[in-house]
């Protein structure tokens, strides 16, 4: 027999994201479940740098989150970022931190979060359908048939191949606007600081750099990402190109001549902004990787992921207190990502564009900032 759960909100994914709508709705009186196809604790391929904006985010919904999370015995607190261009190494120390936390424990960190401190429905490691509008409800089954949830909207929350984006705004990948991406994790790297992210940069295949980022357990998380229309389109094997950082530095040969890598090189796709298409419908809802929010210069999303959350659990709320749903009444969420993320992504699509043009800027760039000034200049504004 079938089970049939009732719900008013149904989150699918929880990742970031997902996790954040959960926190976000917890005081809202609202039936909330949140369900994910992974069973927990689950890996997640990242470079696993976590921009304050995430952690500022969650504080804001939840008082106390960034003492707990910077408590986190995994959480590792960065201040520091070494740059490399042909062999030249430029130091940076900020004002604000940034962090980093292996996906694995990051995740299932976030999803105790949001069992500890809401009344959310969580059901994991469940494969589901394709999500339909029914009776004005979205409905959702079980592959296998055996249970089926229904809510008056969901959040589409399921990352980079959503099921919700695909269904409900016929989502498909353009190879523009995606990187494919690969990390591996070493140990005993020499000179690796757990304070201090290192970044590489290349001008081998236009802009493009390799970061070595410390995670706990004295291990880095070090990969790098490509946008996939130059991979099929140069026929670039994202393992070749990532051995050839270590081939053409001398400083990244010495760093790694020792280190002893503790998992093998992995990929995933990165949805980037800032054309991601449609975000929201009537029903439905899409946040992080779902909505294509990484930003097209760094190839970070966890941000935009927390902070698109927030904004859609903000519409949540509106869409229940109204009693609409409709497409039309979705326009504030439209609203609300232009001016909180689509905005600064436009500006980083420029930049990037500016930069993969014309790659001799980052030597002006690290020419002018052997200057104190100029550092000063650029970590004022970070
Ligand atoms: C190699 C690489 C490096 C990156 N480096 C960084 C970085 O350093 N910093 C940064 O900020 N970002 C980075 N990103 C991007 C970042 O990983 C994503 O932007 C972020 O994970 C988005 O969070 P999310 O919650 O939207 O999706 P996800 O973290 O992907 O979570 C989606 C969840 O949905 C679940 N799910 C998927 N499909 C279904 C389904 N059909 N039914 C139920 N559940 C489903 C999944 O199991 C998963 O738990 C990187 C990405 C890659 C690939």
């Amino acid at each position: 027999m079938k089970a049939i759960r009732e719900f008013d909100v149904l989150i699918l994914g929880a990742g970031p994201a997902g996790c954040t709508v959960a926190l976000f709705l917890r005081n809202s009186g609202l039936k909330v479940a949140m369900l994910d196809k992974a069973e927990f604790p689950r890996d997640k391929v990242c470079g696993e740098l976590m921009h304050k904006k995430a952690v500022e985010t969650l504080e804001e919904i939840l008082p106390g989150f960034t003492s707990d999370f910077t408590g986190f015995s995994k959480t590792l607190v960065l201040k520091k970022t070494k740059v490399h261009y042909k062999e030249q190494v430029l130091d940076f120390s900020w004002q604000n931190a940034s962090y980093t936390c292996k996906r694995v424990d990051l995740d299932n960190y976030l999803l105790n979060t949001v069992k500890s401190k809401t009344d959310t429905y969580i059901q994991t490691g469940i494969a589901l359908g394709k999500p339909e509008i029914k009776d004005n409800k979205v409905v959702i089954e079980t592959t296998d048939g055996t249970q089926q949830f229904t809510g008056k909207m969901v959040i589409g929350a399921d990352g980079a191949h959503s099921i919700v984006a695909k269904t409900f705004a016929s989502k498909t990948v353009n190879k523009e606007q995606y990187l494919g991406a690969v990390r591996a994790y070493y140990s005993n790297i020499e000179g690796l600081s757990p304070d201090t992210a290192e970044v590489f940069f290349n001008t081998r295949n236009r802009f493009n750099y390799l970061w070595v980022f410390p995670v706990s357990g004295g291990e880095a998380n070090v990969g790098f990402g490509l946008l996939s229309n130059n991979i099929s389109k140069n026929k670039l094997s994202l393992k070749d190109e990532f051995k050839n950082y270590f081939i053409e530095s001398d400083i990244l040969k010495k760093k790694f001549e020792n280190a002893v890598e503790t998992h093998p090189l992995e990929g995933f796709g990165v949805p980037l902004g800032p054309d991601m298409g449609i975000s929201c419908g009537e029903r439905f809802l899409l946040v992080g990787d779902a909505a294509a929010l990484s930003n097209p210069l760094s190839g970070t999303g966890i941000g935009n992921a927390v902070v698109s959350a927030k904004l859609a659990g903000e519409q949540v709320l509106r869409c229940f207190k109204s009693n609409n749903f409709s497409d039309s009444f979705m326009q504030s969420y439209r609203d609300a990502l232009q001016v909180n993320i689509v905005n600064g992504l436009q500006q980083s699509l420029k930049t990037q564009r500016f930069i993969s043009k014309m790659p001799f800027l980052l030597d002006l760039v690290f020419f002018l900032a052997r200057s104190k000034r100029f550092r000063h200049f650029i970590q004022s504004r970070v």
